[in-house]
């Protein structure tokens, strides 16, 4: 089929593109008609007409399109979707669009099996592909690797993350070893103390994880490590309305057995004020394991109950959890004195304060609220009194010439109590989350490793009306990984080219370093800054924003001055005063004990993509995916690849698209002789075009331009 040359895509803000026929061509714009005629014709600037391909033709990689640009590889996408094939790769890098249903057989043992020692693109693209590719890239390197999963809230990280590491576990043993099932046990505990459901996930991971696979010099897994970063500490105390606290706050109020609840005082989730603010009614969790998907949660959120029992499904969880907690090796005791700790939070949250003594006084327990105190101090093992004075009062220690003085307890104003309880109550869970991870790692059998396969699933980019310091750090995080993944993409790009023989000189791109130093720069950058002023006696939210735009505003252009709205942030801030500093040395630590690693292992890509904001299967939204697409970096691949060459196609397949073309005596050639053949009996430049020992390579658009010669020449 000869390709209609009128044929375009247009960007459209709904669909994200929309086939198009050009019509007229005028000075920065053209006339152009979409081919579905319920949208009416229109006028676009040229920056958003693209050439379309065949529309209807997909492709495993987006990079043997004929034509490459950010239309084609969507429309690529959106087929795919529809064809129920959620992966599609652009070069080494797999895109992963989020099915929200099970398709059969897509992760079953034979599958496994299929996928075991066979090079990208020898088979469909499977994240499966990627993990066997890390396993054969570490074996031939002999260098670690890492497997980088990102994506939007809901997008899939964690599953693929899961699917990843029960390829790794699974494929090498007729079941998994001790290591392995230690691993595979890990997720239900994490995702217990660590996963929440939010709006965009009903199980979604509130903290980021590099979970590595040990392996010996015979490749055989001899061990296992999980780090986590940045748990979302905010949501202990307070979620937006339809979202919920940590599950495991839910298992213990619904799913724990009577005599435990009664030994904890616990009782309904309605009974806490740390999970009244979200959404009163509660429902089951997804635990790993159990099938059960996003969109049978919403359904049955909705139909209150609809196909399960909650209460049930509670038990069955919390069951599940005790015994997982069990096998990475905590006695009854542990095990309790774990439950009594998350009981302690929901009872600290309870305590509430009323001024005492005036204006200029501080504040007291309320009497009605002295029970909880009495409670959570008795789980946490400290004396009631010792907590009270802790909570409604500072210390004060005065100093005189560098010697430590009297101490003086300075009373607390009411809101600062309830900050201190705030504060007090997300240092003790987060600690516990600490303690379970190392928990965790200590039970994993580990033998001298000689490699590791280390899969990092982190939130992506995360943007909110309220933006406060945690997101910051995410954000952060997210700028250092999308240079890495830049670099990246950049040294496979090339490495590919010297594999094929294909001696093109090096290729430069622009990146976000800018960004990065107004962060991290030694002297000047915010987290400089930062630092500076938790260092004051008394730091101020408004001081510390007029820092940052006297020092960094003047003539940079990723700076802006903040709208009215964005105070709101500043308060956020204000709540954490007192873990300002940590969160900063966590942040500062991630980049250190994390892109250091990353640095000096192989590096694979796996971009998760959300279909749509309903959570349902079957639908795909243009405009959405798109917008991941930028977001991910995906789209500057493109121009980034567009400096060399984008385009390939192997010599297989340019044999059987053009060999009915060509007199029968070419016809009979070996496919690599055939298209050196064609090539030099069209005397084609090897500028456009270049062999490599595998397929052909083609500068952006050169490939529809042989296409069209091929088709037309006699
Ligand atoms: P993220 O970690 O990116 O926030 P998750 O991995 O938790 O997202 O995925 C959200 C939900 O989407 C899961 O609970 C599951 O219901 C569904 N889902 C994700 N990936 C798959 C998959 N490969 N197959 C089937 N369902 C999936
Ligand atoms: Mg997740």
């Amino acid at each position: 089929m000869t390709i209609d040359k009128q044929l375009v895509w247009v960007r459209d803000p709904n669909e994200g593109f929309l086939l198009a026929r050009l019509q007229e061509l005028m000075g920065e714009e053209a006339d152009v008609f979409p081919v579905d005629n319920k949208y009416p014709k229109r006028v676009v600037s040229f920056d958003d007409i693209f050439p379309a391909g065949d529309p209807a033709k997909d492709v495993d990689d987006n990079c043997e399109l004929m034509f490459l640009n950010e239309a084609t590889l969507l429309n690529n996408m959106l087929i795919r979707y529809k064809k129920r094939k959620i992966y599609t790769y652009v070069a080494n890098i797999l895109l992963a669009v989020n099915p929200y249903e099970d398709i059969p057989d897509m992760y079953s043992p034979s599958t496994i099996k299929k996928y075991h020692g066979r090079s990208l693109g020898e088979l469909p693209p499977h994240v499966f592909a990627i993990a066997d590719k890390a396993f054969r890239d570490m074996k031939a390197l002999k260098q670690s690797q890492s497997i980088i999963v990102s994506g939007e809230s809901g997008a899939g990280k964690t599953e693929s993350t899961k699917y990843i590491l029960k390829y790794l576990c699974e494929l090498w043993a007729k079941s998994a070893g001790p290591v392995e099932q230690k691993i595979l046990d890990a997720n239900p505990i994490l995702e217990a103390f660590g996963n929440a459901k939010t709006t965009r996930n009903n199980n979604s991971s509130r903290f980021g994880k590099f979970m590595e696979v040990h392996f010996n010099n015979k490749y055989q897994v001899v061990g296992g490590h999980i780090s986590h970063y940045l748990l979302e500490k905010s949501r202990i105390c307070t979620q937006s309305s339809e979202e919920r606290n940590y599950h495991v706050f839910y298992l213990l109020c619904a799913g724990a057995p009577q005599e435990l609840r009664a030994a904890l005082k616990i009782t309904k989730p309605d009974d806490y004020l740390y999970l009244k603010n979200g959404c009163t009614q509660y429902f089951t969790t997804p635990q790993s394991g159990k099938k059960i998907s996003a969109s049978q949660m919403s359904k049955q959120h909705q139909t209150k109950g609809g196909l399960r029992d909650p209460i049930l499904d509670d038990v069955e969880d919390f069951q599940r959890l005790h015994l997982a907690l069990s096998r990475v090796g905590l006695t009854e005791e542990e095990k309790r004195s774990v439950y009594s700790v998350v009981a302690a939070v929901l009872h600290l949250g309870n305590v509430e304060f009323e001024e005492e003594g005036g204006a200029r006084g501080g504040c007291r327990v309320s009497p009605h609220s002295e029970g909880e105190l009495q409670v959570a101090a008795g789980l946490l093992g400290v004396e009631a009194g010792e907590l009270r004075m802790a909570l409604v009062s500072r210390l004060m220690q005065s100093s005189r010439g560098g010697m430590k003085g009297t101490a003086i307890m300075v009373p607390l104003k009411t809101y600062e109590a309830q900050n201190a309880r705030d504060a007090l109550a997300k240092a003790v869970y987060s600690r516990l989350f600490d303690f379970i991870v190392h928990r965790i790692n200590t039970s994993i059998p580990f033998q001298a490793s000689s490699y590791y396969i280390g899969v990092l699933d982190i939130a992506g980019f995360e943007y909110f009306q309220m933006n406060s310091f945690e997101q910051f750090c995410i954000n952060y995080c997210n700028e250092k990984l999308q240079q890495f993944f830049n670099e990246r993409i950049l040294k496979n790009e090339q490495e590919l080219y010297r594999r094929e023989g294909l001696h093109v000189p090096e290729i430069r791109f622009v990146d976000n370093q800018d960004c990065i130093d107004l962060i991290e720069s030694k002297n000047h950058g915010i987290f400089h800054i930062l630092d500076e002023e938790s260092k004051l006696p008394k730091p101020e939210f408004s001081h510390f924003t007029h820092a940052i735009h006297k020092e960094l505003g003047a003539n940079n252009s990723r700076l802006q001055v903040p709208r009215a709205s964005r105070l709101k942030a500043h308060r956020t801030l204000r709540d954490d005063e007192g873990f300002l500093l940590r969160h900063f040395a966590g942040a500062v630590c991630y980049n250190t004990q994390l892109m250091d690693k990353l640095k000096e292992n192989g590096t694979n890509f796996v971009r998760c993509i959300k279909p749509n904001s309903r959570m349902v299967g079957g639908e795909i939204e243009g405009s959405l995916v798109l917008t991941q697409l930028q977001c991910s970096g995906t789209i500057s691949v493109l121009a980034l690849m567009e400096h060399g060459y984008p385009s390939r196609a192997p010599f297989n397949d340019l044999h059987q698209m053009y060999n009915q073309y060509l007199p029968p005596k070419l016809q009979s050639l070996s496919p690599k002789v055939f298209c050196q053949a064609i090539v030099h009996s069209f005397g084609l430049s090897d500028k456009d075009y270049k062999f490599g020992v595998t397929r052909v390579f083609f500068r952006p658009g050169k490939y529809s331009e042989f296409d069209t010669m091929m088709r037309s020449d006699p």
